[in-house]
């Protein structure tokens, strides 16, 4: 067992190894195979084995820079998805004792306390102040 070990390790050496975009296609892959049998669509199989087929590819790859091209690629198509997110989690969260608003000059999301009614508020990242509105 050992030496399997040493064996794989040696095997790893100047491979590109795992990164976000590989749990990415890892994802794209789980989304496929439910598709698939949630339509009974076989061809949908084989996308989600050339998918994780591709996966695997990028991790034994001597390539650096192409993987690495990859990976920011998808980072900058991931990240905003991601934060969209997180920033919803929190609003679904904070919605009964906090508001969200987006600063309408600079563009920055901004969080205040739920108070109802009219208010003028001064944006911390900017400086510049507008008038926003608490429904309820
Ligand atoms: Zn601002």
């Amino acid at each position: 067992m050992e030496k399997f070990k040493q064996k794989m390790m040696h095997f790893m050496v100047g491979r590109y190894g795992i990164d976000k975009l590989y749990y990415g296609l890892l994802g794209v892959y789980l989304v496929l195979i439910l598709v698939a049998s949630a339509m009974g669509a076989a061809w949908i199989n084989f996308l989600a084995l050339a998918v994780v087929i591709f996966g695997f590819y990028r991790v034994f790859s001597r390539n650096y820079a192409k993987r690495r091209a990859e990976n920011d690629a998808f980072l900058r198509l991931w990240n905003p998805i991601w934060s969209w997110c997180k920033l919803t989690k929190n609003r679904v969260r904070d919605c009964r004792t906090k508001v969200y608003h987006t600063c309408p000059h600079c563009g920055v999301n901004l969080r205040f306390p739920r108070k109802k009614g009219k208010h003028n508020v001064d944006c911390p990242r900017c400086g510049k102040s507008f008038e926003m509105k608490v429904w309820f």
